[in-house]
């Protein structure tokens, strides 16, 4: 059984995935993060974000591996807290539109996902990665409640930033992912919509175990 989690930026894919993971004892692949370690090497090594060929190439010699821990290794290395900065959430979107790059991510993501059960979420889970997902989610919130969560998260790590250009940043993402022509930000048809702006991550978890219960129920 796979389950599948879209939405968009700061919906709480991810939180809300791993808490499933452990709760179902999946194996929990944030993909989100892969395309976060291509723009990370990419900037790294002075290779644009817009060259599709040179970072093919890169990719073809990165090693991206994850661990139970939620770690994010990029060639060896624990990248987890490199990758999460504003600078490459961007950097992510824009090499995450271009068709070639998403193509050799995709392949590895379906190849990690053949032989168990897992937890993806990302963008395009449902749509193009796991088409034949089990259970298909599709966590959104508006962009004034993820904006405000992440200035809370922000300030619990000491930082205290601007809730507008936050949100700002926010709707930036939404639009790139959402107007780019290569697998855009979309919910699958048979995916199950779930607005988070008004609930607690236990109420989006109790929630989303309600609908793999039923799934599992019909199967019987
Ligand atoms: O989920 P996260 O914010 O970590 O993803 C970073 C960026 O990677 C997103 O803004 C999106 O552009 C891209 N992405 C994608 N497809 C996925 C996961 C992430 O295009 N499956």
């Amino acid at each position: 059984m796979n389950i599948a989690i879209d939405g968009p930026s700061g919906a709480g894919k991810s939180s809300i995935a791993k808490l499933l993971a452990k709760k179902l004892n999946y194996v929990h692949l944030d993909t989100g993060s892969m395309y976060r370690c291509v723009a990370y090497k990419a900037i790294l090594n002075g290779i644009a974000l817009d060259d599709e060929a040179a970072l093919c190439q890169m990719i073809d010699d990165t090693e991206i591996t994850f661990d139970s821990n939620e770690n994010v290794y990029l060639d060896g290395e624990d990248v987890k807290n490199n990758i999460r900065t504003n600078e490459i959430s961007l950097a992510a979107s824009k090499v995450s539109s271009l068709a070639k790059v998403r193509a050799k991510l995709v392949a590895r993501q379906q190849d990690m996902a053949k032989d168990i059960s897992v937890i993806m979420d990302g963008r395009d889970i449902g749509t193009v990665v796991l088409k034949d997902a089990h259970v298909k989610i599709f966590l959104t919130a508006t962009s004034l409640e993820r904006a405000k969560r992440r200035y809370k998260q922000n300030l619990e790590n000491g930082i205290i930033s601007d809730l507008d250009q936050l949100q700002a940043e926010i709707d930036k993402r939404d639009y790139q992912d959402t107007h780019r022509a290569a697998s855009p930000l979309k919910k699958a048809e048979d995916a199950i919509e779930i607005d988070s702006s008004t609930m607690s991550i236990d109420e989006v978890v109790d929630t989303i175990l309600s609908i793999i219960k039923k799934k599992e129920n019909a199967h019987d």
